[in-house]
């Protein structure tokens, strides 16, 4: 952020927010899935001053708004993870790929007024021996795997939701109690002291912990220039799927990723840049709607249905008949919204809701279209890797 403010070249506008990216759509040439060289102009993006819609136009554009986990119900994500930049590429008829794998950390604090971004429990901690216990105190981390609690993020996280579902719990519990309690304190401040202000003493009491939702693998398909199926638009980050996490993410290998496409992606605008012009055609966004309070209380609501969906039909553990009940689910709102949107004034809670709806529709739709389990998809229809069944 430092490098950024101090290079005279950039021109930060904070809190502004984009709403669409520019294609031939907005030249009234229509566009679908097929159309050979779509190419991005540049974005409409929202004034939060003057609430006004302004066309920036641009000869490249690079994506890099982050990830969805703000579609679940938990996450460990910001809440601005609405994976606005996927579903603005996917609107645009670019591709996008691999949404069914989606990272759930094991542990983060279980606390239902603090759902996005829920306090992360650091993997750390079971590292240092904490161990993973239901509420009365039984282990169960043997029943799944031999390591543990040692055992990878993605097998933690399920045994916990089985656990979980079976018991009919809301959480269940990390334990540290037996650890020396000054080496806890000394190793995991933060931890300590946001536990303690909810009343839990972590060196006496249980952790209460639950999964949550925390890495989109997939997103906006990039080339090894990072560029999109979408010329002049790049996508760096989380919304972007290189492909380099597969099905199931190794923890910290995000920020790599970004650094990496993030240098690859400059590299090649720079040699492009000058065979485009900017295009002067593109029109300003038409907005004459009218936003009521009533019609907030809306958009809330169904953004919590969202999360609801996803969160309990989308989850750790899937299966066709819940996939199915979400799409029915995600459906209905889709229409609602779609039809809200084309009344209004585009304000970000509503254009946030809409991501949200189309993200939440990709994960549901891809995962529905992956008939086996390979990493971070899990389904109980057709439990193997497609490898294994091939092989009987
Ligand atoms: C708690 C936690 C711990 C993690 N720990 C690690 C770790 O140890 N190692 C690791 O490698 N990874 C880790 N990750 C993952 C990693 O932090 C993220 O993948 C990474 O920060 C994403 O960076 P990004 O630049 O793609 O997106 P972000 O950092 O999320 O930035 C996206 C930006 O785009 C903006 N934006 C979004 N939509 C719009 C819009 N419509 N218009 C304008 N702006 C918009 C947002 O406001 C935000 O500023 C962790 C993630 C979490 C949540």
């Amino acid at each position: 952020m430092a490098a950024v403010c101090s290079n005279e070249n950039i021109t930060v506008l904070e809190n502004h927010y984009a709403v669409e990216i520019i294609t031939q759509h907005h030249l009234g040439i229509e566009v679908t899935r097929r159309t050979p060289d779509i190419e991005c102009y540049g974005a409409y993006i929202l004034n939060p001053v003057t609430q006004k819609i302004d066309t920036y136009l641009s000869k490249i554009t690079l994506m890099a708004t982050g990830g969805c986990g703000a579609v679940y119900g938990t996450t460990s994500n910001p809440s601005i993870a609405t994976g606005d930049g996927i579903a603005m590429v996917y609107r645009a008829k670019g591709t996008v790929a691999d949404m069914e794998f989606v990272q759930f950390h094991p542990t983060v604090l279980y606390n239902p007024k603090e759902t996005r971004p829920a306090f992360l429990i650091t993997e750390a901690m079971r590292g240092y021996g904490g161990v993973l216990r239901l509420p009365n105190g039984d282990e169960f981390m043997q029943k799944y795997d031999e390591r543990l609690s040692l055992a990878p993020r993605d097998i933690v996280a399920r045994a916990i939701d089985h656990e979980m579902k079976i018991h009919g719990l809301a959480h269940v519990c990390l334990d540290v109690t037996h650890k020396d309690a000054a080496e806890t304190r000394k190793h995991f401040p933060h931890i300590y002291a946001k536990c303690l202000s909810l009343g839990i003493d972590i060196t006496k009491e249980f952790i209460p912990v639950c999964p949550s939702a925390h890495y989109m693998c997939g997103g906006i398909k990039v080339d090894l220039n990072g560029e999109s199926t979408i010329k002049r638009l790049y996508a760096v980050g989380e919304c972007a799927c290189t492909g380099l996490h597969g099905g199931n993410r190794l923890a910290s290998n995000s920020l790599v990723e970004a650094v990496v496409y993030a240098k690859s992606a400059a590299e090649h605008s720079i040699s492009v840049i000058d065979n485009y012009k900017l295009n002067a055609n593109i029109p300003e966004w038409v907005d004459t709607g009218t936003l009521t309070y009533e019609e907030r209380v809306l958009i809330t609501q169904s953004v919590k249905e969202v999360g609801e969906v996803m969160s309990n039909y989308v989850g750790i553990v899937r299966s066709n008949l819940r996939l199915k009940r979400a799409w029915s689910r995600l459906d209905l709102l889709y229409e609602e919204t779609e039809n809200l949107f084309k009344q209004v004034k585009a304000t970000k809670d509503i254009c946030e809701l809409r991501n949200m709806i189309n993200v939440g529709y990709l994960i549901t739709r891809q995962a529905i279209e992956r008939k086996e389990s390979r990493g971070l998809h899990y389904t109980i229809d057709y439990p193997k890797h497609a490898n294994d069944s091939q092989k009987e």
